[in-house]
């Protein structure tokens, strides 16, 4: 398999306080990898390191080109999206608004394409793609602000605990969505406290712990290991 992001030795840390302590984990293309841990563990904190979003060290590799260093815009163009925790959808925009904002980093005449793709694979924004992403339930807010990352057309799509605040069968739905995306070609790293979940529709998984990592392999595995199952899976 191709690898299409590898990072080695990422730190990244908030001002005097460091958060990620040289951690290195990779993603093949066509792949989909989460990675698991508690609140704090610096999951975040890594998906904004991808992003130039914050001071970061170490490499942060994308098909040969280096990502730290470059700015946040830089890295959308260069092929990575990213789905905040929260959605990060703009609540005064439309559903249409929103998805073209998506779309700022290109140029060229496919965009109008695209977004009717989405529309087709998501009804639901089609349905209400005049009115304003803060009328839209949280589900629904969820599904723009993935549509809204797919408009930059990503090589790899960074998702921050997408089920954070929604009922159990909207998850559920919406990791089936994710499931799709990744048969469809799109490559996907997850962040998420919901490891059950997130490891079902996962090849391979990282933990994270205070900063590091402290097991990694492939999903099923994972979810077999006792250790992972007693902290992760309540079990
Ligand atoms: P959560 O599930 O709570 O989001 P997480 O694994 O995503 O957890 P991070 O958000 O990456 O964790 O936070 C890691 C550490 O960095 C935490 O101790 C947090 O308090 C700290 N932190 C996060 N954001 C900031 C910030 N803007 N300024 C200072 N410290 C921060």
């Amino acid at each position: 398999m191709t690898r299409l992001l590898d990072v080695k030795d990422l730190k990244a840390g908030y001002g005097p306080v460091q958060v990620l302590h040289g951690i290195d984990f990779h993603v093949d293309d066509g792949e989909t990898v989460v990675i698991l841990g508690a609140n704090g563990a610096g999951k975040t904190t890594t998906l904004r390191a991808i992003c130039g979003m914050i001071d970061t060290s170490g490499s942060v590799n994308l098909e040969g080109g280096e990502l730290v260093g470059s700015d946040a815009a830089d890295v959308v163009r260069l092929g990575v999206a990213h789905v905040p925790q929260g959605r990060g959808t703009f609540p005064e925009l439309t559903v249409e608004d929103n998805l073209d904002v998506g779309a700022y980093t290109r140029k060229d005449n496919e965009v109008a394409a695209d977004k009717e793709k989405w529309f087709e694979t998501y009804p639901v924004l089609y349905e209400r793609r005049t009115q304003t992403a803060g009328s839209l339930s949280g589900g629904e807010q969820q599904m723009l602000a993935v549509a809204r990352a797919l408009m930059a057309r990503p090589r790899l799509l960074l998702l921050d605990e997408p089920s954070l605040g929604l009922a159990p069968i909207i998850v559920s739905d919406l990791f089936e969505r994710f499931a799709n995306l990744n048969d469809d070609g799109t490559t996907l790293l997850i962040v998420e406290q919901n490891a059950r979940l997130a490891l079902g529709i996962a090849d391979r998984g990282y933990v994270l712990e205070s900063g590091e990592i402290s097991a990694q392999g492939p999903a099923d595995q994972l979810l077999n290991d006792d250790s992972i199952r007693k902290a992760y899976l309540g079990v």
